[in-house]
């Protein structure tokens, strides 16, 4: 089974992919940490991460194994990773790499932007997760408060304004709910409650399909 789970940055996309995969027993894929690790690898070698020859190179080499989540997921990081992710070339490079992962078995969460319409059209389950602007800064402003770093919650909902206009917008597989997608709105709910409903869509949709 694959499970395919889109929406903006701070959503709530990553925890619930991470339960979803844990509770179905598939492996998972935060494909935001891909574009992070390309960003990461421009910045670190004093490189712009719009510059498009130095993004699609650092794509290539990518090596995800050696993935350090903590380093990847810092405001500066993720704002890169917007920027070199709006590059076709860089997109390209990395779309084979998340087929297979996609692909192997028992199958997969893959969790990002562009899962259900571009990189798993064919998913068993298209979820597409979200909730307002304010509430996925208040969450994610307690996500960095808790890790003991100083941060301006209006200055976290302002990047995320930001993040959100540039992924919707891009040219590059925009950010977009799949047609088929089921649409999961996690302003009201805490993640216990956003996991109950996200296996029941998971359970309906399987169901619905007269799949075991
Ligand atoms: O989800 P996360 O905030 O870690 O993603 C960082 C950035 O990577 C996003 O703002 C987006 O521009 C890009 N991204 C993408 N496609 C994905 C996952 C992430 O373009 N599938």
């Amino acid at each position: 089974m694959i499970i395919a789970i889109d929406g903006p940055a701070a959503s709530g996309k990553g925890t619930l992919g991470k339960r979803l995969a844990a509770h179905f027993g598939l492996r998972h894929l935060d494909t935001g940490l891909i574009y992070r690790a390309v960003a990461k690898s421009v910045l670190d070698a004093g490189g712009r991460p719009d510059d498009v020859a130095a993004a699609v190179a650092a794509a290539q080499a990518l090596d995800p194994a050696g993935f350090d989540e903590t380093a990847l997921k810092t405001p500066a990081v993720g704002e890169a990773a917007s920027l070199v992710s709006a590059i076709p070339a860089v997109r390209t490079a990395l779309l084979a790499f998340q087929r297979d992962f996609a692909a192997k078995p028992p199958g997969a969460v893959l969790d990002g932007r562009d899962i259900g319409t571009i990189i798993c059209p064919d998913a068993d389950v298209k979820i597409y997760v979200t909730a307002t602007p304010e509430v996925r800064a208040r969450r994610r402003a307690a996500e960095y408060r808790a890790q003991g770093k100083a941060i301006d919650e209006a200055g976290v909902l302002a990047d995320i304004r930001k993040r959100d206009e540039r992924d919707q917008n891009r040219a590059a597989a925009p950010l977009r709910q799949a047609p088929d997608a089921h649409l999961l709105d996690t302003t009201h709910l805490d993640i216990d409650a956003a996991m109950r409903a996200a296996i029941d869509i998971v359970e309906a949709t399987r169901a619905g399909r007269g799949r075991d």
